[in-house]
């Protein structure tokens, strides 16, 4: 699509018809999807794309030199090339891999494990994921190094002023959601990036929420990493990317040894390919990476400001439906927030809530989100979670607040 086409707001309803699986039924009623801060759903380009592949074209990449081997090499290395351009990055500072959590455990083995050592420091927010908390914690245990905690407000913010104030010269590294999966708070990742690099730390970014649903210019962003995951946009699971500064990837050793990262293999030494290559041993994910080149060609066609801004619409129009219940208690009031809405009522656990309305055929998630300190912090066992994507409908909102009205009084 060109971008005259972009500038103008899609056909949403005509947009929701190209995801099969929300046409299902269950618990003999109509889906209501609002769990795409999970998974997204597929659009049929992205599911024929993966068909396409095994039926037409399947052969290992960068290996054999027949027709169909050039055919998935050129699959693969355009589907990289899509995504680069999709982020704002160059293609060969683009590592391809199953997903977020192995971006960011690259990270920790390849750049932080050999760098780190006693005295030195690692700060990560209060809002992380465990993927974005964990592979630190394994890190500090095995180099001595310490981590410190970036601290949020009631609103679900980061303190920004006791940030900067923990960026001390023994911070060596600061790892740091784009987007939060639990509160949508949108993090201001290029000023914080800036002043991160003026002091001579790195930067490692979870974009997992951010790439979904909003413009992405990861070169403007200033940051040393930036983590993505496929399948919550619109791709197939198994697949992300990892991007790095190209001097980073250059001083790295591998994270993985085996095929496809090497130039040459023998008993006195081995010499390893470069750029992204070098940290791509194995037989990739390839008609998954097929797959999410076609997610980002359709993202691209609808345009992401496009896709932010319906999202947009659809968190206020829920915030203020949900706002009406009484006993309703939401988590995160941020003044730049994605579309996504945690949520508890007084009364009733967030399981039982969750497990009724999927009766009604509500699909919401219920639980700690992957995020135990976060949800410490605010002193809660479990939230609801609704999160919102750009195929869902304002109807579906009025149908989610009244299946939520009807489970609670169930719950009296
Ligand atoms: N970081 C954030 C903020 C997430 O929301 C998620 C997924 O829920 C992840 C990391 C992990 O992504 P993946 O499981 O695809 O590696």
């Amino acid at each position: 699509m060109n971008a005259q086409a972009r500038s103008q707001a899609p056909d949403w309803a005509a947009v929701r018809r190209d995801f099969p699986l929300l046409e299902r039924r269950v618990h003999g009623k109509p889906l209501i999807y609002l769990d795409s801060a999970n998974t997204g759903q597929k659009p049929a380009a992205v599911i024929e794309a993966t068909d396409d592949f095994y039926r037409r074209h399947n052969a290992n990449v960068s290996r054999a030199v027949h027709a169909l081997g050039t055919e998935a090499t050129d699959a693969y290395e355009g589907a990289r090339r899509k995504l680069a351009a999709f982020l704002g990055v160059r293609a060969d500072e683009l590592v391809l891999c199953s997903g977020t959590t192995f971006a960011i455990n690259l990270v920790a083995y390849s750049w932080a494990l050999p760098r780190l050592k006693p005295g030195d420091a690692i700060v990560v927010s209060r809002m992380e994921h465990h993927a974005n908390i964990v592979p630190w914690q394994l890190v500090a245990e095995r180099t001595g190094a310490t981590i410190r905690v970036a601290e949020i407000t009631p609103d679900g913010e980061l303190d920004i002023d006791a940030l900067y104030r923990a960026l001390t010269p023994e911070v060596k590294l600061l790892a740091l959601a784009h987007v939060s999966n639990v509160l949508g708070t949108v993090n201001p990742v290029r000023e914080i990036c800036r002043e991160a690099r003026r002091r001579g730390i790195v930067t490692v970014i979870d974009g997992s929420q951010a790439a979904p649903h909003r413009p992405l210019d990861i070169a403007a962003i200033g940051c040393d990493f930036y983590a993505i995951t496929g399948h919550k946009m619109c791709g197939p699971t198994g697949t992300g990317a990892l991007w790095a500064r190209r001097e980073h990837l250059a001083a790295m050793p591998p994270f993985l040894g085996g095929g496809e990262m090497i130039r040459e293999v023998s008993f006195d030494g081995t010499v390893f390919n470069d750029g992204p290559h070098k940290f791509e041993a194995g037989t990739p994910n390839i008609a998954g990476f097929v797959g999410l080149g076609a997610a980002v060609d359709y993202l691209s066609a609808l345009g992401m400001e496009h896709v932010e801004a319906r999202e947009q619409a659809l968190l206020a129009h829920a915030t203020e439906a949900l706002s009406v219940i009484d006993g309703v208690r939401v988590f995160g009031a941020a003044r730049e927030k994605a579309a996504v809405l945690s949520f508890l009522i007084d009364g009733a656990h967030a399981h039982d809530l969750a497990t009724l309305l999927d009766l009604e055929g509500v699909a919401i998630r219920s639980g700690q989100h992957c995020a135990h300190p976060l949800l410490q912090w605010f002193g809660v066992a479990a939230t609801c979670r609704a999160s919102f994507a750009f195929y869902n409908t304002h109807e579906e909102i009025d149908r989610f607040i009244a299946a939520l009205v009807k489970v609670r009084r169930l719950l009296g």
